[in-house]
């Protein structure tokens, strides 16, 4: 087996087989499942499928030529042979996907564990001519332990499972569990539950009070969004919003919530401004940036009274996009805010890039702040370094005064926070700013 297809083999083994590197292509790999599921049919031992994905192949291949390629999968599919004990086969079956069979790996930790083995193999150099060449690659592993089950579901779940592990960064294994299956089942009850929530109009925007640190009065209010289903009682943003990402539901959800949060701050006081959430796949999307301009101009609601609040995974995704959509948001007088900063993949570089408004400084560091001097120190230095760059700064997350004290002492203008205010509906905050509003008039007599 070294790339050459065997010369004496019949037109059946042809069709199974892979013409570049000699393994057995997909048909096979389908087949072999099929015959193992056969074979333990009265056996209840589990066994391993994988799927690898090489991780950067195609910019190799595009950087190198076709020729360097296909010498780098030869090689990767020897090696991943090499790899493989007397019961196990591996095959390809995708451009640069390859699959493999453990058949006495009855574990999902054994499977991690020759899964990550793989890994190192194919993550050894590459001659490529006169050059060498790098690669790493995924891996997605689901374990057969049911009789009723097909190759094809079998296979979906190593799928799902390397979706998982390219998703959450290079080099990784993720082998399929009972919890992946019943998180699955649970996002697509949500899905379909906020598809149908979202069409009748049932997710709210809830209002969460900023204030100014020295006065305490509120200068403006975050729309969060709340959503109860009657089968599934409330579900968290921190749910939702994932899902109704990564399933396209994002772009009618945000429109629905800017429209009901535009249409309570028209009932505010002028001054009061309205802080908006985007998701970062919004960012890439040219729409949304239109759909938000065009809904400001329906509604006359004053854009300089709207600020975007944005991550820097959104402004990363596509930084073209990002900076497009940003850019026309300015022009029309909407401010932009870095939400959560500090945590996640910061990177100082994104400040220089891009121009933003506002910092919001991430609630984990005002949580720790009175009794951890590290994060005293990131945020003093947040502080110096927004002021330097012109941004204002909101802290989020302040519970108590002491932390109120403590940042304005350091110079943040703004907080956010239970302390202040948690979120409430519309109804709840239009009344609490007339008490406060009447409040102030009878104080100023
Ligand atoms: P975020 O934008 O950073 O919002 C602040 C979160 O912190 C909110 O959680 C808020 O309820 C919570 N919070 C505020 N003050 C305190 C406090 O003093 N202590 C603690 N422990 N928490 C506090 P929530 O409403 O669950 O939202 C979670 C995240 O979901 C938001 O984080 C935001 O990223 C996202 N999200 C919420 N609504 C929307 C939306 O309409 N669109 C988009 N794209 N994302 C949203
Ligand atoms: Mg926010
Ligand atoms: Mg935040």
């Amino acid at each position: 087996m070294t790339g050459a297809v065997n010369p004496t083999a019949d037109n059946a083994d042809l069709a199974l087989t892979d013409p570049l590197t000699g393994l057995g292509n997909s048909r096979r790999f389908h087949g072999k499942i099929a015959r193992l599921i056969a074979e333990r049919a009265d056996d209840p031992a589990p066994f391993a499928i994988g799927i690898i994905d090489l991780d950067g192949f195609k910019p190799i291949n595009d950087l190198f030529g076709r020729k360097a390629g296909d010498d780098i999968l030869q090689q990767a599919a020897m090696r991943l042979h090499a790899a493989m004990d007397q019961h196990s086969t591996v095959t390809r079956i995708g451009a640069d996907e390859f699959a493999f069979l453990l058949p006495m790996t009855f574990s999902e930790a054994a499977a991690g564990e020759r899964a990550r083995m793989l890994i190192e193999v194919l993550s050894a150099p590459y001659d490529i001519g006169e050059r060498t060449a790098r690669l790493s690659a995924s891996v997605g592993c689901s374990l057969y332990f049911l009789y009723s089950e097909e190759p094809a579901e079998l296979i979906t779940r190593a799928e799902t499972a390397l979706y998982h592990a390219k998703r959450s960064g290079r080099g990784r294994v993720v082998v399929y569990t009972q919890e992946m299956e019943e998180a699955q089942k649970r996002a697509t009850r949500i899905e379909q539950a906020l598809r149908r929530a979202v069409s009748a109009g049932e997710v709210e925007p809830h209002f969460q009070p900023i204030v100014d640190l020295e006065t305490r009065r509120i200068i403006g209010f975050e729309a969060l969004a709340r959503w109860t289903d009657k089968d599934l009682g409330v579900v968290s943003p921190g749910s939702f919003i994932p899902i109704a990402e990564e399933r396209g539901i994002i772009g009618p959800l945000a429109q629905l919530l800017l429209r009901k949060a535009i249409a309570a701050a028209q009932k505010w006081p002028d001054e009061l401004f309205l802080s908006f959430n985007l998701s970062p796949s919004q960012l890439v999307d040219q729409n949304t940036g239109r759909a938000v301009l065009s809904l400001l101009e329906r509604t006359g609601f004053d854009p300089r009274r709207l600020e975007i609040e944005i991550t820097e995974t959104g402004v990363m995704g596509d930084p073209a996009s990002a900076e497009a959509i940003i850019h026309d948001f300015r022009n029309e007088g909407i401010r932009i805010a870095l939400d959560d900063f500090g945590t996640g993949q910061s990177s100082l570089g994104r400040l220089r890039e891009f121009r933003f408004d506002k910092l919001k400084i991430d609630r984990a560091f005002v949580a720790s702040m009175l009794d951890d001097r590290p994060s005293e120190h990131i945020v003093r230095a947040i502080l110096a370094m927004s002021e330097g760059l012109g941004m204002t700064t909101v802290a989020e997350g302040i519970e108590n005064d002491e932390q109120a004290q403590m940042l304005l002492g350091l110079g943040c203008a703004g907080g956010q926070g239970y302390h202040f205010g948690r979120p409430a509906d519309a109804a709840t905050t239009l009344d609490a700013l007339r008490r406060d509003y009447a409040a102030a008039a009878v104080a100023a007599q």
